[in-house]
Formats: structure tokens, C-alpha cells, sequence
């Protein structure tokens, strides 16, 4: 890609420039290749969750999602990155369980009253027996750690380590394994998968992180992490989904268009609510693709933060998806472009850095800061703000730049740049605070 031409029609430089941007970072994850991985690893998780039946059948899959943004088609880089859930089939029948909100039974451990999370009961007669060792004080708990009960992911961790003894797969020499109830380590070798369709892939690691698991492989020198997540598919939809706080009608109608969203197992009794598959749904096929562009477009510039010069991660892909989401369902723009759209953006971004929040375009009564008390802080958004304002001179020497290799230029060392500001004032702060 040398010379940056104005021929897609939508003109003006910023607009190209974004766009052959987001063509580079997705060479190497709409291709054969990471199509091919993506087989191989739904593959290996598909064996594991059948032997993990073997073991306790109560968690037998209905189906395993794939979510995430490779489902979605916003993933950037490299198909490095898979996010399942599984669907627990007998959990997720029609009236299996029921929201049950009663704080009496949650003592205390729980998340609610806040929106976004429900607690549940097995409601269906014939399970309550069935799941009673799987639930406290009537309410579902199947997947959370524990120490003296089986969970989901502690079964799961178990059944890798019985594939291992049982010397399935390849065992080397030198090999070394670490072993906890939680998590199982191939150190310095990895246990060869059988391969799918030429795809060899290394197994490395699993981690049972309550209530997720965690699967790393290894590819040809590249590390694929797999976050695998037990869910609940539930059909009372308006239980946990109301439409009127959602930020528009073409979302809301997507959601209620399913008859029924997914409940993923969180910590204690909770459980979040999510519509994952109507946004992955609306993402792929009603998001304008302008709003998309810019949606990958910041997704980049957000890891280019996260990765120069160690500093970590400002804003999680979800919240911006949830900024653009709630851009494209508002967009008042007759005859949109990426630049024209990208200007509304950032305003949208300087209006939750000053809100100190970022409002969920599912339910207007999430903060989707309020889940960690580092997501939230002041000092974040002080660094959230600096992202934004190196958009925004992105955006105004876009105008001078001809070629994508300056803009590729122009992004490095702007991101540089404001990161080392950012990192100046934090260190600045930090002796004033000793002075003191
Ligand atoms: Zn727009």
C-alpha cells in the first residue's frame, strides 16, 4: 500500500488513511490461514469439553459460541485471540432456572442490587436434586472455585490432566509439568493436539480463573490464548433486558429479535447478563461500516498505547465498541464519512473522560468503569484523555500526510509522544505527593 489515492469516493485524506490502516491490521485475520486456526482451536475445545462430559455429564455443552471480536470481524493483527462460551444444555432448557434477586439468599456476596447482574435458581423440579451440590443456599453456583467441591472449571483442569497421563499426545523427554486444582502448565515443551487440517496446535497452559478458563497454545512461535466462559441460556429475555435503556431501537430490536440472551457464570452468585450474540450479530451486518472502520481504527492506536513503552491497556476493547456502538445508533450524519464520524467520536471520548464514565449501549445504567476501582479512577481517564487528544492531532496532521507509511509514522510517534507526557505527569505527581 504506498500511494494513499482518493479513489473509494469518500474523499478526503483521514477517511483513506483509517481505511487502509484497518485493511493492514486485518491482512493476517481475514485469510485462509486464521480461518484454519480458528477450526483447529474450536477443534481441541470441542475434544475437551467432550471429555469433560465423560467426567460430569451435568455440564454437557449445548453449543459453544464463539464470541469476541474475531467473531465479530473487528479483530486486529494476528487470530491470536478466541472467546467462547459454552452453553450448559440441561441448565439452559426453557424454565430450567429462574432469576431469583433475593439478597437474603446472596448474604452480602454479590453484585447486586447493580444492573447488569442476576442471581439464579434451578427452577425446573426434575434438576433441583440433580444440581443441589452444585448450588448454595438455593442458588446456583456451579461455576465458581472452590476448595472442597468440584467445579466446572476445576473438572476441566482435571480432565487435561488425565489426557496428559494417559499419554494421549506426544510427550517429550525433557518434559515438565506444574500442577494445581486450578491450573495445569506444560513448562518448556507444550502436549502436541492432533492436527486439523495441517494445524498442529501446542497445548501450553490452562488456568481455571474463576469462573473462566483460560487456555494458551502454542503456533509456530505464536501464543493463541483461548478465555473460555460457561454459560446459561435464558428466555425471558425482559427479566434481564429492559428495552428502554438501551441506546437505540436498532440494537434493542436485535436483542428481543433473539428470544433469549445468555447469563455468564461471574463471581459468587452472579451472573452477568449478556447479549453478546445480538451485538456480534448487529456488529457483522447493521453497524455501518464507516463506525466499524473506526471502531478497529481505535482498537490499534489503543494496543499501540498498551504496548510502547510498558504501559498498559487505557480503555478495554469493549468500551470501545460501546462508544462506536452508541455512535452508529445515534449518527445524524446524511452523508457520513470515516473523518466527519471520527470528529463526533472523540467528542463522544472527551465526553466520558471529563463524565468520568462510559455508559454500556445496551443499558444505560452500566458504568462499564464501575466493575474495577483502577477503571474508574481519575487518574485512568487522565490517561484516557491523553488517547484522545493524540486522536484528535492524529486527526489533524492526517490532513498534511500522503502516504500510509508517513501515517503509520504519524501514529507511532504521536502515540509516543503523548504517552511520554502522560508518564512525565504521573512521575511529576508522584514527587510532588513525596515532597510533600
Ligand atoms: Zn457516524
Amino acid at each position: 500500500m504506498a500511494e494513499n489515492t482518493n479513489q473509494t469516493g469518500k474523499g478526503d485524506n483521514l477517511s483513506c488513511l483509517i481505511q487502509d490502516t484497518v485493511l493492514t491490521l486485518q491482512e493476517n485475520v481475514k485469510c485462509e490461514k486464521a480461518v484454519k486456526v480458528q477450526k483447529a482451536v474450536t477443534a481441541c475445545i470441542k475434544f475437551f469439553l467432550a471429555e469433560l462430559t465423560k467426567e460430569e455429564p451435568l455440564f454437557k455443552p449445548a453449543e459453544l459460541i464463539q464470541v469476541g471480536s474475531f467473531a465479530e470481524g473487528t479483530k486486529i493483527l494476528e487470530p491470536d485471540e478466541f472467546d467462547f462460551l459454552v452453553v450448559i444444555d440441561e441448565l439452559s432448557k426453557p424454565g430450567a432456572v429462574a432469576v431469583d434477586n433475593n439478597p437474603e439468599k446472596v448474604k452480602g456476596y454479590t453484585h447486586l442490587p447493580h444492573s447488569g447482574y442476576v442471581t439464579l435458581a434451578v427452577a425446573d423440579d426434575n434438576l433441583k436434586n440433580k444440581w443441589e451440590k452444585y448450588c448454595e443456599n438455593g442458588l446456583l453456583q456451579c461455576f465458581q472455585n472452590s476448595i472442597d467441591r468440584s467445579r466446572f472449571g476445576s473438572i476441566f483442569i482435571k480432565v487435561i490432566r488425565k489426557l496428559y497421563v494417559k499419554r494421549v499426545f506426544l510427550k517429550k523427554a525433557d518434559a515438565v509439568v506444574t500442577c494445581t486444582s486450578t491450573e495445569i502448565d506444560f513448562v518448556n515443551f507444550g502436549m502436541g493436539m492432533p492436527a486439523v487440517d495441517d494445524i498442529g496446535l501446542n497445548l501450553r497452559r490452562v488456568e481455571f480463573k474463576t469462573p473462566n478458563v483460560l487456555i494458551d497454545f502454542k503456533l509456530d512461535g505464536m501464543k493463541i490464548s483461548v478465555d473460555l466462559s460457561p454459560a446459561i441460556r435464558y428466555y425471558r429475555i425482559t427479566d434481564c433486558f429492559k428495552p428502554e435503556d438501551c441506546a437505540g431501537a436498532a440494537l434493542s430490536d436485535a436483542i428481543l429479535n433473539r428470544e433469549s440472551l445468555l447469563l455468564v457464570a461471574n463471581r459468587n452468585f452472579d451472573f452477568r447478563v449478556t447479549v453478546t450474540e445480538a451485538e456480534v450479530g448487529y456488529i457483522q451486518h447493521i453497524m455501518k461500516h464507516e463506525h466499524k472502520g473506526i471502531y478497529i481504527f481505535l482498537k490499534y492506536v489503543n494496543y499501540l498505547f498498551e504496548t510502547k513503552r510498558n504501559a498498559w491497556e487505557p480503555y478495554s476493547s469493549y468500551m470501545l465498541k460501546n462508544i462506536c456502538l452508541m455512535h452508529d445508533l445515534n449518527c445524524q450524519h446524511e452523508t457520513r464519512t470515516i473523518t466527519s464520524c471520527f470528529k463526533d467520536i472523540l467528542e463522544d471520548m472527551n465526553a466520558c473522560c471529563s463524565k468520568l464514565e462510559i455508559t454500556s449501549a445496551v443499558n444505560s445504567k452500566i458504568d462499564l468503569c464501575a466493575s474495577s476501582p483502577l477503571s474508574s479512577d481519575k487518574m485512568t481517564f487522565g490517561y484516557r484523555q491523553h488517547v484522545v487528544d493524540a486522536l484528535t492531532k492524529i486527526s489533524q496532521q492526517a490532513v498534511d500526510i500522503h502516504t500510509f507509511e508517513d501515517f503509520k509514522e504519524l501514529l507511532n510517534s504521536t502515540v509516543e509522544k503523548y504517552l511520554k507526557r502522560f508518564q512525565d505527569r504521573m512521575d511529576e505527581h508522584f514527587y510532588l505527593r513525596n515532597d510533600a
